[in-house]
């Protein structure tokens, strides 16, 4: 995949008085840095005002020691940001913030609404922005608007503003909100983001996306907010009330790709469940060669489990260059072709003479698969054989997933015959639906995988589906998401 799609956001959230808190969502946000890279910020409360800072850059890049010392408060949320919508630009940047007359108020989305055009009416007709800056939208996306219309409906307790306005919002939702003195969390009725609630050894709280911010935190791991769920974080303590009935639909591609190899999801590690996917395939599509190899880093959990499944050696054939991050100087577009050697080199010893097995979690557009195939034969392999720990992705995502318009999808485009063609491997194959789904050990039903089936839980919008070049429409948009068996 090598970075062929992006998360969209990783939020956090601490109330802890008595600690620092604006140290402890900068760490926070640091263990979520692979959920977005493009900003950061934190927005911090000490009772009376919220000050936000946020900046574009990596976590480590947009806070220095200076910043944090002068980052005062008990209550706070953070925000680590890949643009799903709106352009990349620091009015984008989050922690997005309101005031209104009753109120001040910051929040932190991961997802993407499907309603954003309706919210935009919706709060046209009714005034615009409260915000004194005008009537109007400090930035393009969705989650200010979502700010914009919990200002207006704020009239002096901020929780009742939260739950009325929560249920008109369609799509994928992962908030960490705040006000001067209290910590919101809230997840969407399919869940299809995660978010988490841990305890800090000193009976602080803590929200955050994956659990491996928590773990580097310290914090015990409490239960994930759940689907529909909105939590209240004050003195008083932690207090539970539902949005909405939960309909879970939890993006599949979390436990693929997006999420830290570490972090807990659903109850199962994320390691032990890309570990069975491979596994899993080297039950439905064996091979023989003499070397099984990862793309890395998110194909080593998967073709770990494929090595122990087909018995055949496992051997890290690639070496990959750590320090490449997202840079602001785009590359030109001969250079893009090249890009993957700027991250990935080939261990001619490992390779040469030999038939291998290369393992990755998804083909997004063909181009990086094939140029890793360039690379392995010009390293000497006598055979690439790819396997993928994921179904074609034939659809784009429109919950919070970054993902190329379908024309641009090759599994949209071609047959595995024809994309194993192009490439240029010499074998090609793809877990299963059905083997993706048992590898996560979660209720089948609980999941999204509408960008390999197009059974998109909620309909989307004809304009969403034009921008993203959907020409025909997806099989199942008008069916209906079954409701939560429990
Ligand atoms: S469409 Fe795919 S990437 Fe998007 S939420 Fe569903 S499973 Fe996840």
């Amino acid at each position: 995949m090598a970075g062929e799609a992006r998360d969209a956001c990783g939020v956090v959230g601490i109330y802890a008085p008595g600690e620092d808190v604006a140290r402890l969502t900068y760490y926070g946000l640091y263990a979520l840095q692979h959920r977005g890279q493009e900003s950061a910020g934190i927005a911090i409360s000490d009772g009376q005002t919220i000050l936000v800072y946020k900046e574009l850059g990596l976590v480590a890049q947009a806070f220095d020691e200076t910043v944090l010392q002068s980052l005062r408060g008990f209550v706070s949320i953070g925000h680590t940001r890949y643009s799903t919508t709106g352009s990349s630009s620091w009015d984008n940047a989050q922690p997005t913030f309101k005031t209104s007359p009753a109120g001040q108020i910051a929040v932190a989305h991961n997802g993407n609404l499907v309603n954003s055009v309706q919210l935009a009416g919706t709060l046209a007709a009714a005034g615009g922005d409260p915000t004194p800056a005008g009537a109007r939208l400090n930035s393009s996306s969705d989650t200010d608007l979502v700010a914009a219309h919990i200002a207006r409906a704020n009239e002096g307790d901020m929780r009742e503003a939260i739950l009325k306005v929560l249920p008109k919002l369609s799509g994928a939702y992962s908030f960490t909100m705040m006000n001067e003195e209290r910590l919101f969390g809230a997840r969407d009725p399919h869940g299809f983001r995660p978010l988490s609630i841990g305890r800090l050894p000193g009976g602080g709280w803590v929200l955050a996306s994956e659990t491996c911010a928590l773990d580097l935190l310290g914090a015990r791991f409490i239960r994930d907010v759940e689907p529909g769920e909105m939590v209240t974080i004050d003195a008083n303590g932690l207090t539970s009330e539902s949005l909405a009935r939960p309909r879970p639909a939890a993006c599949v591609f979390e436990h693929v790709y997006f999420a830290r190899p570490d972090s807990t999801l659903m109850g199962h590690n994320v390691y032990a469940t890309r570990y069975r996917m491979g596994q899993r395939l080297a039950r439905e599509a064996p091979v023989v060669a003499e070397l099984v190899m990862p793309v890395p880093d998110s194909g080593v959990p998967a073709a770990q489990g494929f090595a122990q499944g087909s018995t055949i050696p496992y051997g890290d054939g690639f070496v990959k260059n750590r320090y490449v991050g997202r840079t602001f100087i785009q590359p030109t577009q001969s250079m893009r072709e090249q890009g993957i050697r700027m991250k990935l080199n080939p261990v001619r010893e490992v390779i040469e003479g030999r038939r291998v097995v290369v393992i990755d979690d998804s083909i997004v557009r063909g181009n990086t698969t094939r140029q890793i195939v360039a690379m392995l034969r010009d390293a000497g392999a006598r055979e690439v054989h790819m396997r993928i720990s994921s179904p074609p992705i034939k659809w784009p995502c429109f919950y919070g997933i970054d993902m190329p318009d379908q024309d641009e999808l090759i599994g949209s485009r071609m047959e595995i015959e024809e994309i194993c063609a192009h490439i240029g491997a010499d074998s090609l194959a793809y877990l299963s639906t059905e083997g993706m789904l048992e590898a996560t050990q979660v209720p089948k039903e609980d999941f999204c995988t509408a960008c390999f089936s197009s059974r998109y839980p909620i309909p989307i919008p004809e304009h969403d589906l034009r921008d993203k070049h959907v020409l025909e429409s997806p099989e199942h948009q008008a069916q209906a998401w079954p409701t939560n068996r429990s």
